[in-house]
């Protein structure tokens, strides 16, 4: 029961997410103005506007101009709200409700990585902010801080250690990240990782950790090659100038990692 009710919240959650998605990258805010038609700004009335629902009834065009509404608006509702569901099948909890904002933040910057090439501030800065406060409640899992601390000779309160494991799953990934990134465009004079990317690998640590961080990492990267490169193949583009949403991927293997766990990978690699 309270899995239906995540899920049916989450529908919602999508549907907002999906006015961050259309607005944050051209830096528009999300409350006002109302909700309108991009091709005739008729407004949107409420029965226009539940979450897939309104979609299918209306068969995927406004009710004033016909102009045909995008499937990414029925299908970041139906991922939210499928994801919630799942977070929350064994009920609600603290480390549930983390993991369902974290998720909805990815699902947003999964699609406006695809849609514009932009990661807006809004959820990757944010997103650090609140995946840091949030340690408080829900802390990560990892014990790597709390092993460093006390190799050095100090014993963190267990508060200090759960803002500890954020602090190091933001910071570490995205610095030699950032780090990279640098030399590269020193090296080659072009840009390799976008400032958003780096941004978003903050993010991504301070919501999964250090350990999370990395096998998101990880997954991307496999994943980004192999797509990437077969979509250069079957799209006929120019290798050189082809840029590759890899928000998109970050997203992907950080979702992965926050739905399926991550003993998995770390046992197979032993
Ligand atoms: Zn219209």
């Amino acid at each position: 029961m309270e899995a239906v009710l995540a899920g049916l919240f989450g529908l919602l959650i999508g549907s907002f997410m999906n006015v961050c998605i259309s607005r944050w990258p051209d830096e528009k805010s999300v409350v006002t103005p109302r909700s309108h038609c991009p091709k005739c700004n008729a407004l949107i009335a409420w029965y226009d506007n539940i979450p897939l629902l309104s979609w299918l009834l209306l068969r995927a065009r406004c009710r004033h101009c016909q102009a045909a509404i995008s499937t990414r608006y029925p299908a970041v509702e139906a991922l939210v709200g499928v994801c919630f569901y799942w977070i929350c099948r064994d009920g609600i909890s603290p480390s549930a409700l983390k993991t369902c904002v974290f998720v909805a933040m990815l699902v947003g910057l999964i699609f406006s990585d695809l849609e514009t090439l932009l990661l807006p501030d809004e959820l990757t800065i944010g997103g650090c902010v609140i995946g840091f406060a949030l340690s408080a409640v829900s802390p990560i899992a990892d014990n790597i801080f709390a092993t460093l601390a006390a190799a050095a000779g100090f014993a963190p309160a267990t508060r200090v250690a759960a803002f500890g494991e954020a602090a190091l799953g933001g910071i570490l990934p995205a610095g030699i990240f950032w780090f990279l990134g640098w030399a590269f465009e020193k090296l080659r004079h072009k840009e390799g990782l976008g400032f958003g990317d780096v941004k978003m690998i903050a993010m991504i640590g301070a919501f999964l950790g250090l350990r999370g961080a990395l096998l998101s990492i990880v997954l991307a990267s496999v994943t980004g090659s192999i797509v990437g490169l077969a979509w250069i193949w079957v799209t006929r583009k120019d290798a050189s100038t082809y840029q590759l949403p890899f928000g998109a991927f970050l997203g992907a293997g950080a979702m992965l990692t926050a739905l399926a766990g991550q003993e998995w990978y770390w046992r197979m690699l032993i």
